[in-house]
C-alpha cells in the first residue's frame, strides 16, 4: 500500500513500482484525484485503440488492473473510472499522460502464478494464454 506523488504520471508511476519490486503477478486498486487524464477506447470492429482525453481535474473513483508478464517483463494492465465535479462517470484503458492530483494505491502480488501475455489473432489484443 502506498501513495504516488503529486504530479506525477499515474502509468508511469505504477509501471515503475511493479519494476522496481520485481511483482510478476498481482492485482491492484487505486483511488484519488487526477489534474488531467488519458484514456483509451479499444474499438472491435477496426480493432484500434481510440485516444479520449480529459484535460480537467478528475475524481479516481476506481482503478483496478492487472499485472501479468509480456515480452517477458512485468506489464500493468489497467482500467479508470474517473468522476467529474457533476457526478458523471467517464472512464477507459489507462494511458500515460494521466497525471495524479492525489493517488493512493493497494498492490497484491500473488506469488506462484504465472500468466504470459500473447497476441490473440481473434481480437488483435495481446492476452494471456489458455
Ligand atoms: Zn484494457
Amino acid at each position: 500500500m502506498g501513495r504516488f506523488e503529486h504530479g506525477a504520471d499515474l502509468l508511469q508511476a505504477l509501471e515503475e513500482l511493479v519494476e522496481k519490486e520485481g511483482i510478476k503477478a498481482g492485482a491492484l486498486s487505486l483511488i484519488g484525484a487526477v489534474q488531467e487524464a488519458r484514456v483509451a477506447f479499444f474499438d472491435q470492429a477496426s480493432k484500434e485503440y481510440k485516444t479520449i482525453e480529459f484535460p480537467a481535474s478528475m475524481e479516481i473513483l476506481s482503478c483496478i488492473g492487472n499485472i501479468s508478464l509480456k515480452d517477458g517483463k512485468p506489464f500493468a494492465h489497467v482500467h479508470i473510472v474517473l468522476g467529474d465535479k457533476e457526478g458523471r462517470v467517464w472512464g477507459g484503458h489507462l494511458l500515460p499522460g494521466t497525471k495524479i492530483f492525489a493517488a493512493e494505491f493497494v498492490i497484491e502480488e500473488l506469488e506462484g502464478v504465472h500468466l504470459e501475455r500473447e497476441y490473440d489473432a481473434m481480437t488483435s489484443l495481446s492476452l494471456w494464454q489458455k
